[in-house]
């Protein structure tokens, strides 16, 4: 495994909260050397007991530690947290979900206090962390000489994924593929409000939704493909003015059920709009086009 022969040196960690507690228990049961922190000192108390060490202050955690790992609420607790803490000379890795501004911001923080700045998008939910056939991964972004010194020990809770130097490339990733994740949760929400009242068992129908959205799933690397050759129809088998005509169908149909369609119209609109444009012989790929201001 990526992470057998490690550099075991002590990593501080703040913030203990359900996926803080997750990442410090993955280390204990690799043997990393660990120094935890937390604003409400009960929850280090389980972890000590399994062999972490416990600072009285995120100051002196951080000072007990060389590679220092935020996993706080959010981006403000982390500057609120760290105001007053000596960074100079620290590895300092945020695992804290923020905006990719906030983390280009903290990195140009953190290095004008003397520390080596990496920030982290964590794609995984505690269950996954520390179990690697999960397949949760960290996005990782910032300095890349830090990655690679810690790279070891960043790898035993979950796997890594480096991005890029620009620290707002982790987020920007992870935000990315956590607003994707929102469109399938519209769509399965509007898919079980139309068989609601109807005779059709949930449990049956979970895994023909599954099914079918794993297999639509590879229309993405068509919709890399047209942006990389800037010609949308290009392998087109579903085109656009086809599937605006049966947009009525879908729209009829929540009509029918009774289910309001306010989850579908929004990109049913841009489709239009791009139809509208002249672009019928195109998939769906135009819509970019129109979102990006
Ligand atoms: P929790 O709500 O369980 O814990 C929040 C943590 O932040 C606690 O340690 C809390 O301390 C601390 N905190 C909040 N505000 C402050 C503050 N002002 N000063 C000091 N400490 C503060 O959240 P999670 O552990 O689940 O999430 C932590 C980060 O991980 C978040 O950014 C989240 O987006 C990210 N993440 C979480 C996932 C999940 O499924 N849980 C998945 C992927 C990312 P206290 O105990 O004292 O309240």
């Amino acid at each position: 495994m990526e992470h057998d022969a490690f550099d075991k040196s002590e990593i501080a960690l703040l913030g203990l909260g359900d996926m803080g507690t997750a990442l410090a228990r993955a280390w204990l049961v690799a043997g990393q050397p660990l120094t935890v922190w937390n604003r409400s000192a009960g929850r280090a108390e389980p972890l000590a007991a399994e062999g972490a060490k416990t600072a009285e202050t995120a100051a002196a955690a951080v000072a007990a530690g060389g590679l220092v790992v935020v996993c706080l609420l959010d981006d403000a607790s982390v500057g609120e947290v760290l105001a007053d803490v000596d960074l100079t000379g620290k590895d300092l890795v945020n695992l804290t979900t923020g905006t990719p501004a906030q983390a280009r911001a903290r990195a140009k923080w953190a290095e004008e206090r003397g520390a080596r700045f990496l920030d982290g998008g964590i794609m995984a939910v505690p269950p996954m962390i520390g179990t690697p056939e999960s397949g949760g991964y960290v996005f990782y972004s910032g300095s890349r000489a830090l990655f690679d010194a810690h790279r070891g020990a960043l790898a035993v809770p979950a796997g890594t994924r480096y991005v890029g130097a620009d620290p707002g490339f982790a987020a920007l990733h992870d935000v990315a593929l956590l607003s994707a994740m929102t469109g399938m949760f519209a769509g399965v929400s509007h898919a079980f409000a139309l068989i609601r009242k109807e005779d059709v068992v949930p449990a049956d129908f979970a895994p023909l939704l599954v099914d079918w959205l794993t297999a639509m799933a590879p229309y993405a690397y068509g919709t890399a493909g047209h942006l990389t050759s800037g010609d949308y129809t290009e392998g087109v088998v579903s085109n656009l003015a086809m599937m605006v005509e049966g947009n009525s169908t879908l729209l009829r149909t929540a009509e029918e059920q009774g289910v309001s369609a306010e989850l579908l119209t929004p990109f049913m609109a841009l489709m239009e709009r791009r139809l509208a444009a002249g672009h019928g012989e195109e998939g769906t790929t135009g819509v970019i086009d129109l979102l990006v201001r």
